[in-house]
């Protein structure tokens, strides 16, 4: 692998909007998420979101799907 400093986190992935190979900017959120208000616990979990640069079409998916 190439070092890079490009922060940049470029990546070529199937768009479904446009139903290409296309780059898309890829990177990760913590997002907290309650699981149920009487417990009062939050977990939080990473999720991977990549936007088209094409199009702008994000998606998101989380990454421990345990
Ligand atoms: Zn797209």
């Amino acid at each position: 692998m190439a070092t890079t400093d490009d922060s940049f986190n470029g990546m070529t992935e199937h768009c479904e909007e446009c139903e290409l190979e296309t780059l898309h900017e890829v990177s990760v959120q913590i997002r907290t998420e309650s699981i149920k208000q009487e417990n009062a616990q939050f977990s939080r979990e990473p999720y991977r979101v990549s936007e088209c640069q094409r199009c702008g079409n994000r998606s998101s998916q989380r990454m421990n799907n345990a």
